[in-house]
């Protein structure tokens, strides 16, 4: 498994696209400038089949609709109670970037303790309230900040750990909710 960070638009938000040896791939949250995930994916062949926001706040789903464009069949997933921000400008904040952002609504609902699949292996959904009611992490074992560093798939993730949550995918907090808890 591969992790390939991004930081994007001009709030610098933080994207991943986590890919897996046998050519699966997903990308975790969509911020403005993801034409630059787009365009990464389609140099390497990949077709992203799940778009993960952690949550739902409209910096993280910004080019949720984009991606759903690019690729069809791609399934948007969030936790559960932040379902309802994706559909809602007012409730995802986006007036607060000048824009009104409507994502597609989402095809999956996490909880905490699913698990997402990527190719031969797994990612766990941890349910990180606080930021959001529905604020998730994804953590896996395959990766240097988790217990199997060489990973499933026989490679490290370059500059990332095995946890990818609200440390390393943060909102601007002048333009999100502060954090309640
Ligand atoms: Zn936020």
């Amino acid at each position: 498994m591969e992790i390939h960070a991004f930081i994007l638009g001009g709030y610098g938000v933080s994207a991943y696209v986590v890919t897996a040896a046998d050519g699966e791939a997903m990308v975790i949250d969509a911020p403005e400038g993801s034409q630059a995930i787009i365009e990464f994916c389609e140099a390497r062949g990949l077709v992203p089949h799940l778009l993960v926001n952690t949550h739902g706040h409209a910096d993280h789903i910004y080019a949720n609709r984009l991606l759903k464009e690019r690729w069809p069949a791609i399934e948007i997933a969030v936790g559960n109670a932040d379902a309802k921000l994706l559909t809602s400008p007012l409730r995802n904040l986006s007036p607060l970037m000048g824009a009104w952002i409507k994502s597609p609504p989402p095809d999956r609902l996490l909880e905490d303790g699913d698990r997402v699949e990527l190719g031969s292996v797994a990612l766990e959904v941890l349910a990180t309230p606080g930021h959001t009611k529905g604020g998730i992490s994804l953590f896996s074992a395959d990766g240097p900040g988790g217990p199997n560093p060489n990973g499933a798939g026989g490679a490290s993730a370059p500059g990332a750990a095995g946890y990818l949550n609200e440390r390393s995918v943060t909102c601007q907090p002048t333009r999100c909710t502060q954090p309640s808890g």
